[in-house]
């Protein structure tokens, strides 16, 4: 019906521009201007320690300024570069814009307490011959070393090919950046698979935290998974924290950090150096 037509012609239209916008950050890229020229911006969201209040990490998140759109949420465009392919080299263009930041903000204050920066991944980047390799580039072209990177990862993307993928992320911890598996409790994973990849971190997906206070099964899953990664040796993260509520309940619960809107919106690079580098 006509309705359906034009979802797909919208759809069509929408991975056409993907692609031009993909186009331009190679040729961006080329010429070392990946942060200028491109539709895409990178945003930081502080993750904070529940003890300190203090920001260990600052998760970046990817936005496209679409000429005509506007704004475009991820939600809308990196299920679409999941499926054309076009998230490797967009997924490229963040882990190198994000390390150029870094380098940025270290060069700017070089007294800064420990912090790290961390990059969401798709499974395709992980899959790809020469995702190590990249990384190491990028890693020497900004010269960052490893412990300001953290990668972000998600259950789907552990059980697909488990072992390939365990020898990956090892090769990934041997340059001493971090993991995380991030929406944690949402997708398939075996818990009892857990142990075998080397993870630091979990994220506790913000549907749980969202209902922790009015369902009680939520709230012993949230108390469940915290006990269970910190008998594996993983520190926990809750994502999506609102309220103070939230807040003193987890900490409460020894949840050891914490995303969300109570403590911050994601910043502009400029305004998370800012507040990170040089707090009111
Ligand atoms: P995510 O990795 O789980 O990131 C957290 C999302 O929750 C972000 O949405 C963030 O803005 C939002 N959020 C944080 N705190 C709160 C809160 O207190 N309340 C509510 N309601 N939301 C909160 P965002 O930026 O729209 O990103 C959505 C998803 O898009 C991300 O979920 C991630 O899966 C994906 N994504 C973003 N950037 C990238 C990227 O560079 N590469 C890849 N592969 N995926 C990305
Ligand atoms: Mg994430
Ligand atoms: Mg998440
Ligand atoms: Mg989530």
């Amino acid at each position: 019906n006509s309705q359906m037509y034009d979802q797909t012609r919208e759809l069509q239209q929408l991975e056409r521009d993907l692609r031009l916008a993909c186009d331009g950050l190679r040729v961006a890229d080329s010429q070392g201007q990946s942060t200028v020229s491109s539709e895409f911006r990178l945003q930081y969201q502080p993750i904070v320690s529940l003890t300190t209040d203090q920001p260990t990490s600052f998760e970046a998140l990817v936005r496209w300024q679409h000429p005509q759109r506007g704004l475009v949420s991820p939600a809308d465009f990196i299920p679409l570069a999941e499926d054309t392919g076009l998230i490797v080299p967009l997924g490229h263009w963040v882990l190198l814009t994000a390390c150029r930041q870094i380098r940025c903000l270290l060069d700017q204050y070089p007294e800064l307490p420990p912090f790290s920066v961390s990059v969401n991944l798709a499974s395709q980047q992980l899959q790809d011959p020469r995702f190590l390799e990249d990384l190491d580039h990028i890693l020497t072209l900004t010269q960052i070393e490893g412990r300001y990177l953290k990668l972000e990862l998600t259950e789907s993307m552990l059980m697909d090919h488990a072992d390939a993928t365990i020898d990956m992320l090892k090769q990934i911890r041997d340059r001493n950046i971090q993991l995380s598996l991030d929406d944690f409790g949402t997708g398939y994973s075996s818990l009892s698979y857990l142990h075998r990849f080397p993870l630091d971190t979990l994220k506790i997906d913000r549907s749980f935290v969202s209902r922790m206070q009015t369902s009680p099964e939520d709230f012993e899953i949230i108390r469940t998974i915290i006990t269970l990664a910190h008998t594996l040796g993983m520190n926990v993260v809750a994502e999506g924290i609102e309220s103070i509520e939230q807040k003193n309940q987890l900490a409460a619960l020894s949840c050891d950090q914490g995303q969300g809107y109570l403590f911050s919106k994601p910043l502009t690079a400029d305004a998370m150096a800012l507040q990170f580098a040089a707090p009111a």
